[in-house]
């Protein structure tokens, strides 16, 4: 007996030697599959420094790039992926100074930013702070964002080899104060459509080289209701677009919008009639219409008030038209007028109460869970933010419609779906929701960061905002600061200050209800930024930044149910007051 136990004693430790050996092995072995893969692209990488032949082949430099990537993406937590990175962002940098395309460039300073999230504790992070830092000031020309990265080299490496050049370059760059201007927004409120007048859009004029290559348009997206219809043309990469307005006259009994986009093509077969009878749109189409212009007609019943603005993403360029106009308001359902009714009487004085401000009660919330599919938003210790944001978000619907079983909550996914940003903004308009609240996680590459941020659309000159705001639009800091400059435009007709007072509710709610709550919330404050997600929104609009996964405690606390519920419990306060 005492032989057997023995014997199967030693068998089991035997087999937990073994075991664990396997394991080991296991693990070495991957560990050498990582540092193999790097090796070779790492002999390519010197290759296409050293061997003009080589480098002149542009598959070179791409398969070495895909190379690194597979590394880093396959061992994220080898020592060699933050040199993956590293040396990714550096070809595409070189790539970007040889092909002199964009996306290159954006490429790399996407790269470099990921470097410096993902790996903030790597002996390489602050060598690519510098080069992000240089990207923005020798080939984007942008002083602005140029110095907002070497200060933050200084700051997050004060150790850095690199602080006296950057130091020095600050001193070179250091913009005047003009730069730093706050737009001042007025407060109009309609503007007139400029009819006939010729708008342009896009690149500039002397971007606009006749000779460059046609970019492909490659999808129409419309939303549409009686009397809002947002169209969205993207496109491969930059065009430049000009857009005129026809009265109706005999020949043509609509109003009708000219787009077009020049130095672009359609790819054969592409639908033509986007939309015919569809709320405010009678007719839109899309057709070649000389050998490089594309041409997008788009017939109104009516037309009160149009927004054309455009936007980039990597590999991705939109331009979106906003319109609104009046349909026979007769032919409206009942639950469409909501608006109209229930409005309180105005008090000449008394301070600025929500109701208000808004003029009228709440009827429809739209809960906008940020990211999603194959977004996944900011990531820490393995948490994903749109996991957070929808599990927020789902507690919050829960909580209002138990509390006022009268509201309707909408929201913009309610599982792990990918949506795009400007597919938000249209769900909530075209839903006529009375508030839309977008909700994020933030994360930093300084762990000590917290707290929770609320935001409402507009410009800033903030540049942390400006930072958060090209982030969560997933677009490079350039895009943002084109996007401030049309912003200028689009505002005057946003809810500004209905939101902007909605975000001091409902961010002062928030921190309240974490007080009492097993992990405090610091209190960051209201800013304002330009949120693609926010732009066009016809409704009180804000954006909550719930916390920072890249803070350990407060990644420890929203993993868990209870302090999510405790969020939304903050924000439900924040905007009850509109619902009784
Ligand atoms: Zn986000």
């Amino acid at each position: 007996m005492k032989l057997i136990i023995c014997r199967w004693q030693r068998v089991a430790v035997l087999f937990f030697v073994l075991a664990s050996f396997l394991n080991l092995s296991h693990q070495l072995e991957a560990a050498d599959h990582a540092e193999s893969l790097y090796s070779k692209a790492a002999s390519n990488y010197h290759r296409l420094y050293d061997d003009p032949v080589f480098a002149s082949n542009s598959d070179n430099w791409l398969r070495t790039i895909k190379q690194f990537q597979i590394v880093q993406h396959t061992y994220p937590t080898h020592y060699r992926a933050p040199a993956s990175l590293y040396n990714t962002g550096r070809l595409y940098r070189s790539l970007f100074r040889i092909k002199k395309r964009q996306i290159f460039l954006d490429r790399s300073s996407l790269t470099f930013r990921k470097l410096i999230e993902d790996y903030p504790k790597s002996k390489l992070a602050d060598d690519g702070q510098f080069l992000l830092a240089e990207n923005y000031g020798r080939f984007e020309k942008n002083k602005h964002l140029a110095v907002l990265e070497y200060k933050n080299l200084l700051k997050w490496y004060p150790e850095s080899d690199f602080r006296k050049d950057a130091e020095k370059r600050i001193q070179l760059l250091q913009p005047p104060h003009k730069d730093l201007q706050i737009y001042a927004v007025e407060e109009k409120v309609s503007i007139p459509v400029e009819m006939a007048t010729q708008r342009y859009g896009g690149l500039a004029e002397a971007e606009d080289d006749p000779e460059r290559p046609q970019v492909k348009v490659t999808k129409i997206d419309y939303w549409s209701t009686v009397d809002w219809s947002r169209l969205v043309i993207n496109a491969k990469s930059d065009v430049r677009y000009k857009y005129r307005i026809l009265q109706e006259d005999l020949s043509h009994p609509q109003k009708r919008l000219i787009l077009d986009i020049s130095h672009a093509y359609l790819p054969a077969g592409m639908q033509k009639k986007i939309a015919s009878n569809d709320g405010l749109i009678t007719e839109a189409r899309i057709a070649q219409f000389d050998k490089k212009t594309v041409r997008v007609v788009l017939d109104m019943v009516s037309l009160d008030k149009i927004k054309v603005f455009h936007f980039k993403l990597p590999l991705q360029y939109k331009i979106v038209i906003d319109i609104q106009g009046q349909h026979d308001l007769s032919e409206l359902k009942p639950a469409a007028r909501s608006r109209d009714v229930d409005q309180p009487k105005m008090k000449e004085s008394g301070p600025l109460s929500l109701s208000r401000v808004f003029g009228l009660k709440v009827k429809r919330v739209i809960l906008d869970p940020g990211h999603g599919g194959r977004d996944p938003g900011a990531s820490a210790f393995g948490l994903l933010e749109k996991d957070v944001t929808l599990g927020i978000a789902l507690s919050l619907k829960k909580i209002i419609e138990q509390n006022h079983p009268r509201i309707k909550v909408l929201m913009t996914r309610k599982r792990d779906k990918y949506l795009k940003l400007e597919a938000r903004t249209a769900f909530a308009n075209k839903n006529r929701g009375d508030l839309f609240i977008s909700i994020h996680v933030n994360a930093s590459p300084r762990p000590r960061i917290r707290g929770v941020e609320t935001y409402y659309l507009n410009l800033t000159s903030d540049n942390e905002a400006l930072a958060l705001a090209a982030k969560e639009n997933q677009t490079s800091l350039k895009s943002i600061s084109d996007l401030q400059n049309i912003l200028n435009d689009l505002l005057t007709n946003s809810k500004i200050k209905e939101s902007s007072e909605l975000a001091n509710k409902v961010q002062k709610s928030i921190v309240e209800m974490t007080t009492k709550s097993s992990h405090k919330l610091r209190d960051l404050g209201v800013k304002k930024a330009p949120f693609i997600v926010l732009l066009g929104a016809q409704m009180p609009s804000i954006l909550v930044e719930t916390g920072f996964l890249s803070n350990e405690a407060e990644n420890r606390a929203l993993r868990g149910k209870k302090f999510r519920y405790t969020l939304a419990q903050g924000i439900y306060q924040g905007i009850k007051i509109q619902m009784n």
